[in-house]
Protein backbone atom coordinates (compact mmCIF):
# COMPACT_ATOMS: atom_id res chain seq x y z
CA UNK A 1 0.00 0.00 0.00
CA UNK A 2 1.10 3.29 -0.80
CA UNK A 3 0.89 5.89 1.39
CA UNK A 4 0.26 9.60 -0.11
CA UNK A 5 1.80 10.33 -3.34
CA UNK A 6 -1.44 10.49 -4.99
CA UNK A 7 -0.82 13.20 -7.95
CA UNK A 8 2.51 10.82 -8.62
CA UNK A 9 0.71 7.81 -8.62
CA UNK A 10 -2.05 9.14 -10.73
CA UNK A 11 0.26 10.65 -13.15
CA UNK A 12 2.18 7.27 -13.79
CA UNK A 13 -1.06 5.26 -14.16
CA UNK A 14 -2.41 7.83 -16.65
CA UNK A 15 0.74 7.43 -18.76
CA UNK A 16 0.09 3.79 -18.76
CA UNK A 17 -3.71 4.37 -19.60
CA UNK A 18 -2.21 6.81 -22.58
CA UNK A 19 0.49 4.04 -23.42
CA UNK A 20 3.09 6.93 -22.88
CA UNK A 21 5.47 5.77 -20.29
CA UNK A 22 8.83 6.95 -20.74
CA UNK A 23 11.56 4.51 -21.07
CA UNK A 24 13.43 6.02 -18.25
CA UNK A 25 11.90 7.62 -15.19
CA UNK A 26 13.88 9.75 -12.37
CA UNK A 27 12.25 9.76 -9.07
CA UNK A 28 13.62 12.39 -6.79
CA UNK A 29 12.72 13.60 -3.49
CA UNK A 30 14.47 13.62 0.34
CA UNK A 31 14.99 10.28 1.60
CA UNK A 32 12.08 7.46 3.18
CA UNK A 33 9.60 9.45 1.55
CA UNK A 34 8.60 6.23 -0.25
CA UNK A 35 10.04 6.24 -4.10
CA UNK A 36 11.20 3.05 -4.07
CA UNK A 37 8.01 2.04 -2.88
CA UNK A 38 5.78 3.95 -5.68
CA UNK A 39 8.36 2.68 -8.19
CA UNK A 40 7.62 -1.12 -7.33
CA UNK A 41 4.24 -0.62 -7.39
CA UNK A 42 4.74 0.72 -10.47
CA UNK A 43 6.41 -1.45 -12.54
CA UNK A 44 4.19 -4.15 -10.80
CA UNK A 45 1.43 -2.67 -12.48
CA UNK A 46 3.03 -2.10 -15.94
CA UNK A 47 2.88 -6.74 -15.62
CA UNK A 48 0.26 -7.24 -13.90
CA UNK A 49 -2.08 -9.45 -15.32
CA UNK A 50 -5.46 -8.62 -14.03
CA UNK A 51 -7.63 -7.89 -16.55
CA UNK A 52 -9.25 -5.45 -14.87
CA UNK A 53 -7.23 -2.20 -15.15
CA UNK A 54 -8.41 -0.92 -11.92
CA UNK A 55 -7.13 -3.75 -10.05
CA UNK A 56 -3.39 -3.47 -10.88
CA UNK A 57 -1.47 -4.12 -9.34
CA UNK A 58 -3.46 -6.77 -8.02
CA UNK A 59 -0.89 -8.57 -5.79
CA UNK A 60 -1.87 -11.54 -6.51
CA UNK A 61 -1.13 -12.45 -9.87
CA UNK A 62 2.10 -14.50 -10.42
CA UNK A 63 3.98 -11.45 -11.31
CA UNK A 64 3.00 -9.09 -8.74
CA UNK A 65 3.92 -11.78 -5.94
CA UNK A 66 7.08 -12.50 -8.50
CA UNK A 67 8.18 -8.88 -7.90
CA UNK A 68 7.00 -8.32 -4.36
CA UNK A 69 9.33 -11.73 -3.72
CA UNK A 70 12.12 -10.31 -5.71
CA UNK A 71 12.12 -13.21 -8.05
CA UNK A 72 11.03 -11.64 -11.18
CA UNK A 73 12.43 -12.33 -14.39
CA UNK A 74 12.01 -9.52 -16.04
CA UNK A 75 13.09 -6.91 -13.19
CA UNK A 76 16.39 -5.99 -12.25
CA UNK A 77 17.55 -3.87 -8.91
CA UNK A 78 20.53 -2.25 -8.97
CA UNK A 79 22.31 -0.96 -5.89
CA UNK A 80 25.26 0.49 -4.50
CA UNK A 81 28.47 -1.49 -3.93
CA UNK A 82 31.14 -0.57 -1.59
CA UNK A 83 32.70 2.11 -4.11
CA UNK A 84 29.32 2.85 -5.36
CA UNK A 85 27.46 1.89 -8.94
CA UNK A 86 30.31 0.87 -11.34
CA UNK A 87 30.12 -0.05 -15.26
CA UNK A 88 30.33 -3.48 -14.87
CA UNK A 89 26.97 -3.25 -12.95
CA UNK A 90 25.45 -1.11 -15.17
CA UNK A 91 26.71 -2.98 -18.24
CA UNK A 92 24.85 -6.13 -17.27
CA UNK A 93 21.75 -3.96 -16.44
CA UNK A 94 21.61 -2.99 -20.55
CA UNK A 95 22.58 -6.82 -21.21
CA UNK A 96 19.28 -8.02 -19.22
CA UNK A 97 17.35 -4.97 -20.64
CA UNK A 98 18.17 -6.15 -23.87
CA UNK A 99 16.72 -9.79 -24.07
CA UNK A 100 13.28 -10.67 -24.23
CA UNK A 101 10.34 -10.59 -21.82
CA UNK A 102 9.00 -13.39 -19.74
CA UNK A 103 6.03 -10.62 -19.30
CA UNK A 104 5.48 -8.01 -21.07
CA UNK A 105 7.68 -5.33 -19.72
CA UNK A 106 11.34 -5.66 -18.96
CA UNK A 107 12.14 -3.67 -15.97
CA UNK A 108 14.54 -1.85 -13.48
CA UNK A 109 15.48 0.09 -10.34
CA UNK A 110 18.87 1.96 -9.75
CA UNK A 111 18.59 3.12 -6.07
CA UNK A 112 20.53 6.00 -5.13
CA UNK A 113 21.63 6.79 -9.09
CA UNK A 114 23.86 9.39 -8.07
CA UNK A 115 26.15 6.73 -6.84
CA UNK A 116 27.05 5.70 -9.96
CA UNK A 117 30.43 6.67 -11.07
CA UNK A 118 31.19 8.96 -14.06
CA UNK A 119 31.96 5.42 -16.63
CA UNK A 120 28.60 4.17 -15.46
CA UNK A 121 26.76 7.46 -15.98
CA UNK A 122 28.06 7.40 -19.68
CA UNK A 123 27.31 3.73 -20.21
CA UNK A 124 23.80 4.31 -18.92
CA UNK A 125 23.31 7.04 -21.21
CA UNK A 126 24.11 4.61 -23.95
CA UNK A 127 21.00 2.47 -22.86
CA UNK A 128 19.04 5.79 -22.86
CA UNK A 129 19.56 6.42 -26.21
CA UNK A 130 19.10 3.31 -27.63
CA UNK A 131 15.80 1.93 -25.79
CA UNK A 132 14.43 -1.13 -26.81
CA UNK A 133 10.95 -2.17 -26.57
CA UNK A 134 8.46 -2.30 -23.38
CA UNK A 135 11.12 -1.67 -21.34
CA UNK A 136 10.77 0.95 -17.82
CA UNK A 137 13.68 2.00 -15.98
CA UNK A 138 13.71 4.22 -12.63
CA UNK A 139 16.38 5.97 -11.38
CA UNK A 140 16.00 6.93 -7.60
CA UNK A 141 17.62 9.88 -6.37
CA UNK A 142 18.09 12.17 -3.30
CA UNK A 143 20.10 14.63 -5.22
CA UNK A 144 19.55 14.47 -8.80
CA UNK A 145 21.88 17.39 -9.42
CA UNK A 146 24.81 14.80 -9.12
CA UNK A 147 23.48 13.37 -12.31
CA UNK A 148 25.08 13.96 -15.69
CA UNK A 149 23.16 16.59 -17.82
CA UNK A 150 22.99 14.59 -20.67
CA UNK A 151 21.04 11.97 -18.49
CA UNK A 152 18.87 14.21 -16.77
CA UNK A 153 17.65 15.11 -19.95
CA UNK A 154 16.81 11.80 -21.38
CA UNK A 155 14.53 10.84 -17.87
CA UNK A 156 11.10 12.04 -16.92
CA UNK A 157 11.29 13.19 -13.05
CA UNK A 158 9.20 13.09 -11.28
CA UNK A 159 9.07 14.57 -7.55
CA UNK A 160 8.38 13.18 -4.05
CA UNK A 161 7.43 15.44 -1.22
CA UNK A 162 6.80 15.08 2.29
CA UNK A 163 3.30 13.07 2.81
CA UNK A 164 0.54 14.91 5.13
CA UNK A 165 0.82 13.71 8.91
CA UNK A 166 -2.72 12.55 9.25
CA UNK A 167 -2.08 10.13 6.06
CA UNK A 168 1.07 8.35 8.15
CA UNK A 169 -1.15 8.57 11.56
CA UNK A 170 -4.47 6.74 9.35
CA UNK A 171 -1.72 3.98 8.08
CA UNK A 172 -0.11 3.88 11.74
CA UNK A 173 -3.57 3.18 13.39
CA UNK A 174 -4.75 1.00 10.96
CA UNK A 175 -1.98 -1.65 11.44
CA UNK A 176 -3.40 -1.83 15.48
CA UNK A 177 -0.95 0.75 16.82
CA UNK A 178 -1.70 2.56 20.39
CA UNK A 179 -2.89 6.20 19.23
CA UNK A 180 -0.31 7.84 21.60
CA UNK A 181 2.87 5.35 19.87
CA UNK A 182 1.40 6.23 16.38
CA UNK A 183 1.31 9.99 16.75
CA UNK A 184 5.29 9.92 18.39
CA UNK A 185 6.40 7.70 14.92
CA UNK A 186 4.44 10.69 13.01
CA UNK A 187 5.96 13.66 14.65
CA UNK A 188 9.47 11.75 14.49
CA UNK A 189 8.94 10.59 10.54
CA UNK A 190 8.36 14.00 10.03
CA UNK A 191 6.17 13.36 6.46
CA UNK A 192 8.01 10.57 5.50
CA UNK A 193 5.87 7.58 5.25
CA UNK A 194 9.24 5.00 4.56
CA UNK A 195 10.46 6.20 8.06
CA UNK A 196 7.61 5.79 9.81
CA UNK A 197 7.25 1.94 8.67
CA UNK A 198 11.16 1.60 9.39
CA UNK A 199 9.80 2.85 12.98
CA UNK A 200 7.48 0.34 12.82
CA UNK A 201 9.18 -2.31 11.99
CA UNK A 202 12.38 -1.96 14.26
CA UNK A 203 11.54 -0.02 17.52
CA UNK A 204 15.15 -0.27 17.86
CA UNK A 205 15.67 2.09 15.02
CA UNK A 206 13.11 4.43 16.54
CA UNK A 207 15.56 4.41 20.21
CA UNK A 208 18.23 5.80 17.99
CA UNK A 209 16.97 8.49 15.95
CA UNK A 210 15.38 9.75 19.76
CA UNK A 211 19.13 9.18 21.18
CA UNK A 212 21.05 10.65 18.16
CA UNK A 213 19.01 13.61 18.60
CA UNK A 214 19.49 13.62 22.71
CA UNK A 215 23.15 13.74 21.29
CA UNK A 216 22.95 16.34 19.06
CA UNK A 217 21.49 18.62 21.52
CA UNK A 218 23.89 18.06 24.04
CA UNK A 219 27.04 18.53 21.59
CA UNK A 220 25.40 22.06 21.39
CA UNK A 221 25.90 22.42 25.11
CA UNK A 222 29.01 20.75 25.95
CA UNK A 223 32.34 22.88 25.22
CA UNK A 224 34.82 22.22 22.38
CA UNK A 225 36.65 19.21 24.38
CA UNK A 226 33.67 17.26 24.47
CA UNK A 227 32.48 17.83 20.96
CA UNK A 228 35.60 16.85 20.21
CA UNK A 229 35.26 13.57 21.92
CA UNK A 230 31.59 13.08 20.45
CA UNK A 231 33.09 13.38 16.76
CA UNK A 232 36.07 10.30 17.60
CA UNK A 233 33.02 8.65 19.20
CA UNK A 234 30.78 9.17 16.46
CA UNK A 235 33.03 8.28 13.55
CA UNK A 236 34.45 4.92 15.40
CA UNK A 237 31.21 3.61 15.75
CA UNK A 238 29.61 4.45 12.09
CA UNK A 239 30.81 3.61 8.79
CA UNK A 240 28.11 5.57 7.06
CA UNK A 241 27.53 8.76 9.18
CA UNK A 242 24.82 9.69 6.33
CA UNK A 243 22.06 8.20 8.32
CA UNK A 244 22.76 10.65 11.33
CA UNK A 245 23.37 13.52 9.49
CA UNK A 246 19.97 12.83 7.62
CA UNK A 247 18.54 12.38 11.68
CA UNK A 248 20.40 15.76 12.71
CA UNK A 249 19.02 17.57 9.08
CA UNK A 250 15.18 16.21 9.91
CA UNK A 251 15.46 17.38 13.37
CA UNK A 252 16.67 20.82 12.55
CA UNK A 253 13.98 21.06 9.84
CA UNK A 254 11.05 20.43 11.81
CA UNK A 255 12.13 22.92 14.75
CA UNK A 256 12.75 25.12 12.19
CA UNK A 257 8.75 24.93 11.09
CA UNK A 258 7.73 24.87 14.36
CA UNK A 259 9.97 28.23 15.31
CA UNK A 260 8.59 29.75 12.00
CA UNK A 261 4.62 29.89 13.18
CA UNK A 262 5.89 30.54 16.37
CA UNK A 263 7.33 33.91 14.13
CA UNK A 264 11.09 33.37 16.00
CA UNK A 265 13.05 34.41 12.97
CA UNK A 266 15.98 34.90 15.05
CA UNK A 267 16.57 31.13 15.86
CA UNK A 268 15.05 30.12 12.64
CA UNK A 269 17.54 32.34 10.90
CA UNK A 270 20.56 30.85 13.41
CA UNK A 271 19.15 27.09 12.63
CA UNK A 272 19.70 27.86 8.57
CA UNK A 273 22.77 28.57 8.96
CA UNK A 274 23.54 25.01 11.23
CA UNK A 275 21.69 22.82 8.80
CA UNK A 276 24.00 24.42 5.91
CA UNK A 277 27.32 23.36 8.12
CA UNK A 278 25.97 20.00 8.09
CA UNK A 279 24.63 19.63 4.67
CA UNK A 280 27.75 21.13 3.41
CA UNK A 281 29.81 18.50 5.52
CA UNK A 282 27.70 15.55 4.75
CA UNK A 283 27.94 16.28 0.82
CA UNK A 284 31.82 16.56 1.37
CA UNK A 285 31.82 13.42 2.93
CA UNK A 286 29.73 11.56 0.15
CA UNK A 287 31.66 12.61 -2.71
CA UNK A 288 34.90 12.34 -1.16
CA UNK A 289 37.45 10.20 1.11
CA UNK A 290 37.86 13.36 3.46
CA UNK A 291 38.81 12.31 6.64
CA UNK A 292 35.42 11.92 8.52
CA UNK A 293 36.38 12.77 12.25
CA UNK A 294 38.24 15.97 11.00
CA UNK A 295 35.05 16.68 8.98
CA UNK A 296 33.39 16.24 11.85
CA UNK A 297 35.52 18.46 14.44
CA UNK A 298 35.48 21.07 11.32
CA UNK A 299 31.42 20.65 11.58
CA UNK A 300 31.31 21.46 15.39
CA UNK A 301 33.78 24.53 15.08
CA UNK A 302 31.69 26.21 12.91
CA UNK A 303 28.27 25.40 14.86
ZN1 LIG B 1 -1.10 -8.58 -10.52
Amino acid sequence: MIIGHEKQWDFLKRQLQNSRVPHAFLFSGEGKLGKRKVAFEFLKLLNCQNSDFSEKPCQVCQSCRALEKGAHPDFFLIKPEKTGIGISQIRQLAESLSLKSYFQWKTAVIDQACLMTAQAQNCLLKTLEEPSGKTCLILISEHPSLLFQTILSRVQEIKFFPVKKEKILDYLINQGIKKSEAQEIVELSSGRPGQAIEFLSNPEKLNEYKSRIKEFLLVFKGNLAQRFHYAKVLTAENENLKEVFDIWLNHLRQSMISKIKKKDFDDVLKMKKILEEIAEIQSLISQSNINKRLALETLFLRI
